[in-house]
Order: structure tokens, then sequence, then C-alpha cells
């Protein structure tokens, strides 16, 4: 992952969320030629999931498969979180009796 190139604010921003104990403080950060790394010792693979979706979501991507998500939810106007193939095998799935 490249690094995220960042201004003293944007350091400051990373400390203050760091300090709260914030996750958005995570990541690889870029500050006057010197890479800085906010990541979790040993995390766990649930919350190396988690933030894998968490990036996806924001990238609007596939939180599956990470492809590029392109249709909107016609009701909430919001980009769809998986792609039309996920889409379809998850609604599949739901509709599979328990
Ligand atoms: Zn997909």
């Amino acid at each position: 992952m490249d690094p995220k190139k960042i201004n003293v604010k944007g350091l400051e921003k990373v400390f203050e969320e760091l300090k709260r104990g914030e996750q958005a403080s995570l990541g690889n950060f870029l500050y006057k030629g010197i890479r800085i790394q906010i990541s979790k010792y040993k995390s766990s693979s649930a919350e190396r999931y988690m933030k894998l979706y968490r990036n996806r979501r924001e990238k609007g991507l596939c939180i599956r498969c990470g492809v590029k998500v392109t249709d909107k939810n016609p009701k909430t106007g919001k980009l769809y979180r998986l792609c039309p193939i996920h889409r379809e095998t998850t609604d599949r799935k739901q509709k599979r009796p328990e």
C-alpha cells in the first residue's frame, strides 16, 4: 500500500485520532519524505477483514472481490457495496430458508 502524503495538519489529525483510540488513525503516511506507519500489532483476522471491508467501501469497491462498483441503489442513491455478481450470489443466499 502506498503511503498517503500528509502535511503537518494531517499529521496532527492522525495523532489526535490515535490518542482517542480511533481506527481512522491507522494507515501509511508520508510526511516530508518520512514514512509513518500506524497499524495494529498482531491484529486478528476479523480486524483485518473489517479494515479491508472499510477500505473497499470507502473506495466504492465490491467488499467481496474489490471490483469497482458503478451501480447505485435507486432507493438510497448510494453505490451498492457489492458488484453485480456478488449482489446476485448474496441475494440468493438470503432467499434460502434457514
Ligand atoms: Zn464482487
